[in-house]
């Protein structure tokens, strides 16, 4: 080892060259293979190789093992056992000065993904951080801060449906209402914390403070992009000055609905809605690739009603009828992508269904002509097919489930054009869940944004769906869900010094920006209770690119670009150090 050396500029730049591509990617495999990942082939990856798919949902054993991985990382580099924290959300390892009294830099990722993710979310920033500890080890660098290496859990809300969790543990905000969430049928929050051996109410300490481990300086995190779009740019870096906040309501109509039982001579019809699943925050209002299924849906869903009055005054004794729509893996942050609905005629003359069906397919026709119309380049459409046998689905009586449907098309196309109003103040809102339980009909509704406005959009959603419900005289119960943030301001200065970092260092082009997508360091910057003086902490957030997007295995970051990254926040921390 060489000789420990102050920070000057020469001994930044010669440290930054020193990072290796080849220990970025490798971090990036072993985490991958300790998680159980499986290398990711596909066509659509055009030949490229070095994807996983890996599913480390939180606190899962694949999900554990990574995070006892990083810890074992740290202590090969270097960090002693006795620095190395176990948290129950978190590990710690904390590369100490010499200096005493020296303050503390926080840099963090996270390790768990959503199911059938890739290895890139969460845990490039996680390779970044353990190469720049490897290279500032083996250069013999002595900073004047001491670095709190974290690798947090729970950031996706894959597991439980809540985001943040790590982070919010760390800063003592886990409430009741987090603790009971789960997956529809499945543990909740608590439920697999206690099978952890962990006492759920002690998420509810604060962890990371200055108590802990004395005057914290800030937070960094690295992370990939969320869309592949800095790559097409040419941009290397992009600096967030603020994250989107996510609020999101559960919206449950009172509708009552039964299930058809007796059917005379019943016909059916599928339609799909060929919508593409994707980010529901990252994915903007205006982005020809917003192709949401449940919104082309609704052109169906608004005139099922309108074409039972037409029937009936035809004259034709039948009764249109209908099953709950279904998403294809539907979540909270995802936009619908292929949705589908069984639509059914049912009467005592065989003919007069017949009769009656067509119109229904021709009415799916209509509605996708009107598509074409409005969304030509799109390519989104619905497609009709009809069904020779029984279908294994509940199917509803026909008054509840059409007016239920008039009124969810409403809801849908309210949610769509307030914030395609909004698109400039970079506010999304998405209906992304359906589903009927109980007779009830219950939405999610997903709307992000960085300034006040998303919150008027917020409100005018809401306002038009009691609108709504009154008018059908159906009740409706409209709750914020837990876990939903604000939109959180990052740090100025830290944002400057990366911008200039990039710039000095010559680490091609970094761009200022927001991250429509929320991330722990959005968490960890609006805590108050992390310093004694309960002001929060300055924090940045920086991204790399990423091909293929991300919650999903075709996503990729290069060793280069992984490297880039790790240059500016190596070069960031001995900038940082050599001020104190
Ligand atoms: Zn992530």
């Amino acid at each position: 080892m060489l000789e420990q050396r102050k920070v000057t500029e020469a001994i930044i730049r010669q440290t930054i060259e020193n990072i290796n591509p080849h220990n970025l990617q490798s971090n990036i495999y072993r985490l991958a293979i300790i998680s159980g990942g499986q290398p990711f082939m596909d066509g659509a990856l055009k030949g490229r190789s070095g994807c996983y798919e890996v599913s480390a949902l939180t606190l899962s054993d694949q999900e554990i093992r990574a995070r006892k991985e990083v810890g074992a990382i740290f202590q090969e580099n270097g960090i002693p056992k006795k620095d190395i924290y176990e948290h129950p959300m978190a590990v710690f390892g904390m590369l100490r000065s010499k200096n005493p009294g020296a303050p503390t830099l926080v840099i963090g990722s996270h390790t768990d993904t959503v199911q059938k993710g890739g290895a890139f979310d969460g845990r490039a920033g996680i390779s970044m951080m353990l190469e720049m500890l490897r290279v500032l080890k083996e250069q013999g660098i002595e900073l004047n801060i001491n670095i709190l290496f974290t690798a947090f859990s729970g950031e996706e809300s894959a597991a439980f449906g809540t985001a943040f969790l790590g982070s919010r543990a760390l800063v003592g905000e886990i409430t009741d209402d987090i603790l009971d969430q789960g997956p529809p049928g499945g543990k909740t929050f608590r439920q697999v914390l206690k099978e952890r051996g962990i006492k759920p109410d002690d998420l509810k300490t604060p962890f990371l403070t200055e108590t802990n481990f004395g005057s914290i300086i800030g937070f960094v995190e690295g992370h990939i992009e969320q869309a592949d779009g800095m790559r097409i740019d040419g941009v290397s870096l992009q600096v967030n000055e603020a994250i989107a906040g996510a609020n999101r309501q559960k919206v449950v109509l009172e509708t009552n609905l039964t299930q058809k039982k007796d059917f005379k001579n019943v016909g059916f019809l599928k339609v799909t809605a060929q919508g593409r699943a994707n980010h529901s925050g990252s994915t903007m209002m205006n982005n020809p690739d917003r192709k949401d299924g449940l919104v082309i849906m609704s052109y169906l869903l608004e005139n099922l009603e309108p074409l039972q009055k037409i029937l009936t005054e035809q004259g034709l004794n039948v009764k249109l009828t209908a099953s709950s729509i279904k998403i294809d893996g539907q979540a909270m942050s995802k936009i619908p992508g292929r949705t589908e609905i069984i639509l059914g005629v049912d009467g005592d003359d065989p003919d007069q269904v017949e009769h009656a069906l067509k119109q229904l397919d021709q009415l799916v026709k209509e509605q996708n002509e009107r598509l074409q119309g409005i969304n030509h380049k799109e390519g989104i459409f619905l497609v009709a097919e009809s069904l020779q046998d029984q279908v294994s689905v509940p199917i509803y009586e026909s008054t509840g489930i059409l007016s239920a449907y008039s009124d969810v098309s409403k809801i849908i196309r309210k949610v769509k054009q307030t914030f395609f109003g909004l698109a400039k103040e970079n506010a999304v809102g998405t209906v992304t869940t359906f589903d009927i339980k109980d007779g009830k009909t219950i939405l999610q509704i997903d709307m992000r944004g960085v300034s006040e406005k998303r919150d008027e959009g917020v409100e005018e959603v809401i306002e038009e769906i009691e609108k709504i419900s009154a008018q059908s005289k159906i009740e409706s119960k409209i709750d914020q869900v837990p876990g939903s943030s604000n939109p959180v301001v990052l740090d100025h200065e830290f944002a400057d010094q990366f911008i200039e970092v990039a710039k000095q260092y010559g680490l091609g082009q970094a761009k200022r920006s927001y991250s429509p997508a929320g991330h722990d360091a959005g968490v960890i910057a609006a805590s108050k209770n992390i310093t004694n003086s309960r002001k929060p902490i300055p924090t940045a957030l920086f991204f790399i690119p990423s091909e293929g997007g991300s919650h999903n295995p075709s996503e990729y970051t290069s060793p280069e670009d992984m490297k880039i990254g790790c240059q500016a926040l190596t070069a960031f921390v001995m900038e940082t150090s050599s001020k104190y």
